[in-house]
């Protein structure tokens, strides 16, 4: 293409970064101010937009904007600023962009897909413009963060969570497919929302829904190949882990909120060992939640045991104890629990407190998943406190307002003493000269890494051992200065490079096994990973011209 269309495309706009040469030769001198500019001027100046609104939802409808108008400076801006800009093209902002969805709704980005389109999803999968779609996610958006069953609105999630695939993973952006599968919502709200995008009925469930997914995952691979990678987000829970057993051998497949969050946690979990100088199986976690984050958790904390401290997996269960909206999960309640669950059953009375719950485990770790803000109240974390010179205390529900407790009252009401992660950000927090930097126990540091050595070794079912591999190897990366901070993760301004040596484990390991498919074998695989990454600064628009000798 030439002319105006190479200023409206986002994969080739520069904006002012043309230089002379290609403005002449591409037809579009005169169509930009006669400034040249760098990207790195660019970058400075989309900053300073940013910073200029002062509501996060505006940070984000200009970043969309971005995204929209010059692809390469919107990646770069993120990738070279995670920090500041990760909260907001991710949680927590992005859990408010889509309950305001439809009102900030501008230009399309993914691809909805309708229960009324049943039988017909291939058809709606060629209309995607780009051929080469290798890693998929997403969601019917029944259970967006801790807000809910979102419906259509829940768009935000996987085009979010790819944004940071190509920020954070070097994940080329036409390699990345976000999908909202529309099967209606039970959000009463929403149905009354004149703003409203998504079909305007209750959600479809049952066998109807079952087929629906079987199609679209049969779809995917027949557009796409076998290898494309699919990961589920922000399903409800009674979906989640069927649709996981259900496809995990079949597709190259992962849940993020079960698979992802358990390998953040549990690399939280490895790296405040190091501070309390302990074994895991020393251990008693005690959750708050048995949902999709806090029973995947749980099972990688018992695989991990096993595996590190020689111990069988009762007996690794057997010091983990869970608690849902009705309670401990104790013995009596064998009848009423999913088969994943027996395991965690307690010979203890059902406490419906956490308090009490507290007192009768006396657990040294409290971990909350239950999207319940201030659960963890100020009696809890002193408790905490008391039982424990360490005490644990991860509140790792999003976003910000859903979180058990905030980073400050973890650290007062355990005089500093708590080793605390969350999953969306918070602060910095002062305390009696010290400054604490709590960690943010987010599933970005482990889910770009994995799909990147999933995508570029060509494996083709994600075992569960890749989990415990990432979170062992992000343990690994932190610091003894991170932990001296109270840190149990690295800086979000080391996220990619987190990501790439996540993926470079995962790589050898999977050639090990013989599970990657991708030959001839890179001998370094560092430098092959590397190598693919996406390139977020400017190429050169015109190609590389060469003379011919006078004939
Ligand atoms: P889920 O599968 O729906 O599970 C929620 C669990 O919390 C259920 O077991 C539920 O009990 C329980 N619960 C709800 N209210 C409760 C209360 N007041 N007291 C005790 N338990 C209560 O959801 P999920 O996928 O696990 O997600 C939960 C939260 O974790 C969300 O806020 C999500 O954003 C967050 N999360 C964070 C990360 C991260 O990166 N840090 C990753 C994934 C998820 P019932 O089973 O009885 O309903
Ligand atoms: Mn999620």
């Amino acid at each position: 293409i030439r002319g105006i269309d190479f200023i409206r495309d986002p994969r080739l706009n520069k904006g002012m970064a043309f230089s002379l040469e290609e403005r002449q030769a591409l037809g579009i001198h005169g169509l930009i101010p006669p400034r040249f500019k760098s990207q790195e001027e660019q970058v400075k100046l989309c900053k300073e937009n940013v910073e200029r609104y002062q509501e996060d939802l505006n940070k984000y409808i200009y970043l969309v904007g971005l995204q929209d108008r010059n692809e390469r400076l919107f990646y770069r801006l993120i990738a070279e600023n995670v920090e500041q800009m990760m909260p907001l093209v991710y949680t927590p902002t992005v859990g408010l962009a889509c309950q305001k969805f439809g009102l900030i709704y501008r230009r399309p980005r993914g691809l909805f897909i309708t229960i009324h389109d049943k039988g017909h999803i291939y058809q709606v999968l060629r209309n995607w413009p780009e051929p080469d779609v290798r890693a998929i996610v997403v969601t019917d958006g029944e259970r967006i963060l801790g807000l809910g069953d979102l419906g259509a609105y829940g768009m935000g999630i996987p085009v979010g969570k790819l944004a940071l695939y190509t920020a954070l993973a070097g994940i080329k952006p036409h390699h990345c497919l976000p999908i909202l599968l529309d099967v209606g919502t039970n959000t009463q709200s929403l149905l009354d929302d004149p703003y409203y995008i998504g079909l305007r009925h209750k959600r479809v469930q049952g066998p109807e829904y079952d087929e629906f997914l079987d199609e679209f995952m049969q779809a995917i691979v027949r557009r796409y190949g076998q290898n494309t990678l699919i990961q589920f987000e922000d399903f409800a829970n009674h979906n989640a882990f069927r649709l996981l057993a259900k496809y995990r051998d079949r597709y190259c497949t992962f849940n993020d909120d079960i698979q992802g969050t358990a390998a953040v946690a549990v690399a939280g979990i490895l790296a405040s060992l190091r501070i309390t100088k302990s074994k895991l199986s020393d251990h008693k976690f005690l959750f708050l939640g048995a949902g999709e984050a806090a029973l995947g958790i749980a099972m990688l904390i018992t695989q991990a045991m096993v595996k590190h401290d020689n111990v069988t997996a009762e007996e690794a269960a057997s010091r983990i104890f869970l608690s849902d909206s009705k309670g401990l999960l104790v013995k009596t309640r064998s009848k009423d629990v999913s088969a994943q669950k027996q395991i965690f059953l307690k010979d203890l009375p059902h406490l419906t407190d956490f308090a009490q719950m507290i007192e009768a485990v006396k657990p040294t770790a409290i971990l909350g998943a239950a999207a319940a803000r201030g659960a963890f109240n100020t009696g809890i974390i002193k408790r905490m406190a008391e039982l424990n010179e360490r005490p644990i205390i991860f509140a790792l529900s999003n976003p910000t307002s859903k979180a058990e407790c905030t980073a400050a009252e973890a650290y007062e009401h355990t005089d500093g003493r708590a080793i605390f992660a969350s999953g969306s950000p918070f602060p910095n927090f002062e305390w009696k000269g010290k400054t604490f930097v709590p960690g943010q126990g987010n599933n970005a540091y482990i889910f770009p890494g994995v799909s990147l050595a999933v995508i570029a070794s060509g494996i083709h079912h994600i075992s569960e051992d890749v989990f415990l591999l990432s979170a062992q190897t992000l343990a690994n990366i932190v610091t003894q200065e991170d932990l001296d901070a109270g840190r149990l993760y690295p800086p979000l301004t080391e996220i990619q490079n987190v990501s790439v040596i996540i993926a470079k484990k995962i790589m050898e390991d999977a050639y090990e096994k013989g599970e990657a498919t991708t030959y001839p074998e890179p001998a370094n695989k560092e430098e092959f990973l590397r190598a693919q990454l996406y390139y977020h600064k400017y190429s050169k628009a015109l190609p590389k011209m060469y003379t011919w000798p006078s004939v």
